[in-house]
């Protein structure tokens, strides 16, 4: 089978290595089917984010264009050689999701795909919103403690998933709080807020991404691990595979192992996107 990468950086957002036509020959060389570009979505125009430094964060409002056109010229330019497909990693911000529609619809038909995600989080405390997987973050993680950070995390995923004005295909790295191998002390609270996690996406029909990224990070591990990929796979909730590369070099990264362990747990199909409409393909 040929594989497909579907989250992948470029040096669009300011903090990833390579031009999005060096991912692209990468994806070639590495013999994949598709590779999806899908940079960070701007954060400028979002209330609450002093503290972020988003400009290393993104891509920026005035990029989009140039984003979106270079990416079309370069999938005309390799349409023999890879499918491309041009999306979106966008960040949920709780209540601000018509703000983020001004700056999607417009370019809602040019997109194939749009990967939710959430880096970033704020406990409305005064201490202000702050990203959990930067490491430049990491004392407001101890602050808040392992189970406060996960259990948060999966509550703003829920409200993520019940927004219907948040319009998005694929819940990326979901998971994310274990980056820097944290583990939560009372894991039952936790399961219990991820098992309604699961439920909201089996019942929105969405994607889930599986994402080799967290196998190069302190966790040494996939998001999401085996244990919830098992889950998912009782809810029949599709799948497809991300390297999150911010460097052409680690493009479909560990793709091959990863199918092994998806296989073993039961997968056959993976979901493939063309204009936000989903298909699967046997693998
Ligand atoms: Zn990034
Ligand atoms: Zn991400």
């Amino acid at each position: 089978m040929r594989l497909e990468d579907w989250h992948t950086h470029n040096e669009c957002c300011h903090h990833a290595i390579g031009s999005i036509e060096d991912y692209i020959k990468s994806a070639i060389k590495h013999n994949l089917r598709t590779i999806g570009i899908s940079d960070h979505f701007p954060y400028e125009f979002l209330e609450g984010i002093e503290n972020i430094p988003y400009n290393e964060y993104a891509i920026t409002l005035p990029e989009i264009e140039n984003y979106i056109s270079t990416a079309e010229k370069l999938k005309a330019k390799y349409n023999d050689d890879i499918i491309v497909r041009i999306g979106f990693e966008i960040d949920y911000f709780k209540n601000q999701e018509s703000a983020l529609n001004n700056y999607i619809t417009p370019i809602e038909k040019t997109l194939d795909y749009i990967l939710g995600s959430i880096h970033i989080l704020n406990f409305f405390d005064g201490r202000g919103a702050w990203g959990f997987d930067d490491s430049r973050f990491r004392k407001d993680y101890k602050f808040y403690g392992v189970d406060k950070v996960y259990m948060f995390y999966f509550q703003t995923l829920q409200k993520m998933l019940n927004s219907p004005q948040f319009d998005f295909d694929i819940i990326a790295h979901f998971d994310l709080p274990k980056k820097f191998n944290d583990i939560p002390n009372n894991k039952e609270i936790i399961n219990n807020e991820m098992m309604k996690a699961l439920e909201l996406i089996e019942k929105r029909n969405l994607v889930m991404e599986i994402n080799t990224g967290g196998l190069r990070k302190d966790c040494k591990e996939q998001y999401p691990s085996e244990i919830i990929i098992n889950e998912m796979y009782s809810l029949d909730i599709p799948i497809l595979l991300g390297s999150d590369a911010h460097n052409p070099d680690v493009i479909a990264w560990k793709f091959k192992k990863m199918i092994k362990i998806l296989k073993r747990i039961g997968y056959n199909q993976l979901a493939h996107f063309n204009k936000r409409k989903m298909i699967l393909i046997e693998m």
